[in-house]
């Protein structure tokens, strides 16, 4: 892994190349974009390539490694943290499914981490993951930090949701962009990961610029359309088994919204052009998700999606004798 193998994000490469280039490092980064585009993964390579030994360009050789590459290659590198819900359980003894913001005493326990002069001068990284979640008073403690930075440290903040950061905190990282994905890069990152080629192209259209949905969409395990499209009560059963908190069911109506649209797809076969009634139906699906995010019931939407599909496939399917 190096950061030339994260695809389809050449304007934030780019920018760490030049920074790498350059030497000059700010003491704040901030990788933002939409979620599942490769931001942490650049986070952890560049963190990487500031300690490279054999660095050309941007990364180590791929044959013969430097020590420092190989370690961070197995998540032993001390001079980098990869700040997560499972980093800050562990530091905090808490649960880790309990971690749902960033608290002021692991940013505390971060900064005299990073304080602590490393080894043979080299550059200490914190890459704080979801950093929108940071609570006011850490976010104020690393503020008091970037004021003044040791030297050789940086902090990678990363989040989809920049925004919600605080705007003293935003003005102070660098900004690196991380865009939306081409269709054909989710498609290459997909069959890359080993998924199969008709599973690719079926999911890729959907992921909307993101490989971590596409991924997630070929692997949870939600009930495929196949399995229950010949059950006349299948759509009321769904909507049934439905949790009732809506921030809960919306994303499972989303993400059964998202398998019926590949399932249409998938049943065009080979054919270039969809039919006219696939067309439409596409097209109905899609106007119920933004149903579904202007707030429309989630069950509704999810018994009027089913229907229309069970509607489709009856039409489409050789009459009985
Ligand atoms: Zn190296």
């Amino acid at each position: 892994m190096s950061l030339s193998s994260i695809l389809g994000q050449e304007r934030a490469l780019q920018r760490l190349r030049s920074i790498l280039t350059t030497r000059a490092v700010p003491p704040a980064l901030l990788f933002h974009g939409p979620q599942g585009v490769g931001k942490a993964t650049a986070a952890l390579e560049f963190a990487k390539a500031l300690n490279c030994e054999k660095r050309q360009d941007d990364s180590c050789p791929r044959e013969g490694p430097c020590p420092s590459c190989a370690g961070a290659d197995k998540g032993i590198d001390p001079d980098i943290r990869k700040v997560d819900a499972a980093y800050q359980a562990s530091l905090l003894e808490q649960e880790e499914a309990k971690q749902r913001s960033i608290k002021i005493d692991t940013v505390r326990h971060l900064i005299r981490d990073l304080e602590m002069r490393s080894m043979l001068g080299r550059w200490k990284t914190a890459v704080l993951e979801d950093a929108h979640t940071l609570v006011p008073a850490a976010a104020n403690a690393m503020l008091k930090t970037l004021e003044e930075p040791p030297s050789r440290t940086v902090w990678i903040l990363v989040t989809h949701r920049p925004g919600e950061l605080l705007a003293t905190i935003r003005s102070r990282c660098h900004p690196v962009p991380f865009a939306p994905l081409a269709a054909d890069v989710i498609m290459q990152g997909l069959l890359e990961r080993g998924i199969a080629r008709p599973e690719a192209e079926a999911a890729a259209p959907l992921a909307e610029g993101s490989l971590g949905r596409a991924l997630q969409t070929l692997e949870r395990a939600q009930p495929d359309p196949e399995e229950w499209l010949a059950a006349p009560l299948a759509p009321f059963e769904l909507a049934d088994a439905l949790p009732t908190g809506l921030h809960l069911a919306r994303p499972l109506v989303e993400d059964q919204l998202h398998r019926m649209e590949w399932h249409v797809r998938r049943s065009l076969g080979p054919r270039t052009y969809a039919s006219a009634e696939a067309r439409a139906v596409l097209r109905e699906l899609s106007d119920l998700r933004r149903a579904l995010r202007s707030n429309a019931s989630p069950r509704l939407v999810l018994e009027l999606a089913a229907l229309r599909l069970q509607e489709f496939q009856t039409a489409g399917s050789p009459k009985p004798p």
